[in-house]
């Protein structure tokens, strides 16, 4: 039987840095996510997220075909019902770097699951973060920034909370917490 990790935290806490680092570990993989938000330049479809329109995702919900979806920032996300049932069949991991609605969602389907909330060390950090990555409107930022604060409200929800100060510390935690050798 497979097992589900949720981690958690707001935009710039560092998730998709740590998640990939997990993913160096065997028997690990990460779920790829369904959302109306436009590409970045840098991410593929397919690869960072499948891409699709709002009727296209609209369509895939009336299906039942999420097991779990939010609007994050004025757009849509969600997980696909099949990989989570795939994964769970399976003897791997799967990560779910997802935003707190849907967390809640899926620790209510699946309660194995385990949660994990990352923190950034201050909100300073999270600003700087969000700047550096070069991607996002000026708009868009503040509106993450804000989403940030509610997010933050929602960490007790969490089994673990785990400070992303130093990388390479906070994937050790994360990876003691997830039994990974
Ligand atoms: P971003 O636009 O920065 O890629 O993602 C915005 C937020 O949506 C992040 O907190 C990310 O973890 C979350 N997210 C990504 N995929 C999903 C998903 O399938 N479901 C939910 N509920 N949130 C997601």
């Amino acid at each position: 039987m497979g097992k589900i990790v949720i981690i958690s935290g707001p935009s710039g806490a560092g998730k998709t840095t740590v998640c990939t680092q997990l993913l160096k570990y065997s028997g690990v993989r990460k779920s790829i996510s369904v959302t109306t938000r436009p590409p970045r330049h840098n991410e593929k479809n397919g690869v960072s997220y499948h891409f699709v329109s709002i009727p296209e995702f609209e369509e895939m919900l009336r299906r039942g075909e999420l097991a779990e979806h939010a609007r994050y920032c004025g757009h849509y996300y969600g997980t696909l019902a099949s990989t989570l049932k795939e994964s769970l069949a399976s003897d791997m991991l799967l990560i779910l770097e997802i935003e707190v609605q849907g967390a809640l969602q899926i620790m209510e389907k699946f309660p194995e699951t385990t949660s994990i909330f990352l923190l950034p060390p201050n909100s300073d950090t999270l600003g700087q973060r969000l700047l550096n990555r070069n991607t996002n409107k000026e708009q868009d930022i503040e509106l993450r920034l804000e989403t940030a604060e509610k997010e933050l409200s929602y960490k007790d929800r969490y089994q673990y909370s785990v400070v992303n100060d130093d990388l390479e510390i906070t994937v050790d935690t994360v990876r003691k917490i997830l039994g990974l050798v």
